[in-house]
């Protein structure tokens, strides 16, 4: 596949949609990692790269096309401030990619073993195309003071600053076997800008995609327009989709139709529960949110109105993967053959 049509001939390969995984955090949360530290998932890279596996191998099993690696919180800068080395820091952010691409080796032997596509525990274990995505998380979530939901960096902050910050991880990771670089929680106009020029003055070999987050159905985080920030990965070579994550499921249907109004390219949506998080406690306020149920029920509304990739991001579950997989199965024409 080349660069610039991988997403469009994999959503073709796919039946016209594909399935984003769940919240990464929560997961690992679930099957017993601490995660209370500025490094966050990351965390895990260091301590507990089995748990991080796992939780990439429910979210296959559970009907993800697409699993996004725990490099969110990964950066050369924070391993430093924890004593990493250089190099130590950098085998990290490739290791990130490394464990999903065995959990995607350990799938595909699942699958070869389970012709049926049906395994015990109403597993999905049908042999399809599956991307991994490197996750690169704003500066806001390298400083871990919450600023990739205010988008504020203030004014010292420049794009220089930002490239600098980036260049290096954008690099190794592009470089680590990913498939598409995956651009996350993009909370103002000037770091997707920053992104997209680090992508060109680059030459990055492998496409990625653009998503944003927002908090008034509107406009992206810091308050910039969303169309604006749309445009900027419109008008990038090497983005290959664009969209929304981290966002109340409540917002997105208008924020389809905004993206809709400046991007051609295939529009993922990847919200959250629902939940409110509270950035004084650092942690998300219990019921909050929407139940599974309905987060499933938006999934075809979203694909009729422009979607294309839909998961979730924080506080969604395998479970909620599994609804949307079913959901959107049920909508796709039905195939003969699978490759
Ligand atoms: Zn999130």
């Amino acid at each position: 596949m080349s660069s610039s049509s991988l997403m469009r001939d994999f959503l073709h390969q796919a039946g016209g949609t594909a399935v984003i995984d769940g919240g990464l955090a929560t997961e690992l949360e679930r099957h017993g990692a601490d995660l209370n530290d500025p490094l966050w998932s990351a965390k895990c890279l260091v301590s507990s790269s089995h748990l991080i596996r796992q939780v990439h191998l429910d979210y296959l099993e559970n009907g993800a096309d697409i699993i996004i690696t725990a490099s969110y919180q990964a950066t050369i800068q924070g391993f430093k401030a924890k004593g990493f080395s250089n190099e130590e820091s950098e085998a990290l952010l490739r290791r990130s990619v490394e464990i999903a691409r065995e959990a995607r080796d350990v799938y595909n032997e699942r699958c070869a073993a389970c012709p049926l596509g049906d395994g015990a525990d109403g597993k999905i274990l049908n042999h399809r195309p599956i991307l991994v995505a490197a996750s690169v998380g704003s500066y806001g979530a390298y400083l871990a003071d919450g600023s990739e939901y205010s988008g504020d960096y203030g004014d010292a902050i420049t794009m220089e600053t930002l490239k600098d910050f980036h260049r290096r991880r954008v690099q190794i990771l592009a470089d680590s076997g990913a498939d598409l670089l995956a651009f996350e929680t993009i909370p103002n106009k000037i770091e997707a800008q920053a992104y997209a020029e680090l992508l060109e003055e680059e030459d990055i070999k492998i496409p990625a995609w653009f998503s944003f987050n927002s908090k008034d159905g509107v406009n992206v985080v810091s308050g910039d327009s969303l169309v604006e920030c749309g445009s900027i990965a419109e008008s990038c070579d090497k983005v290959v989709a664009v969209g929304i994550n981290c966002t109340p499921p409540r917002f997105i249907h208008g924020l389809i139709l905004l993206l809709k109004k400046v991007a051609t390219k295939p529009i993922l949506i990847y919200p959250n529960s629902g939940e409110t998080y509270d950035g004084d406690q650092k942690e998300w306020v219990q019921n909050t949110g929407v139940t599974d149920e309905d987060f499933v029920s938006y999934a075809n509304k979203w694909c009729e109105v422009g979607a294309s990739l839909v998961g979730g991001c924080c506080r969604t579950t395998p479970d909620t993967i599994r609804g949307i997989y079913r959901k959107l199965s049920s909508s796709k024409p039905v195939t003969l053959a699978t490759e």
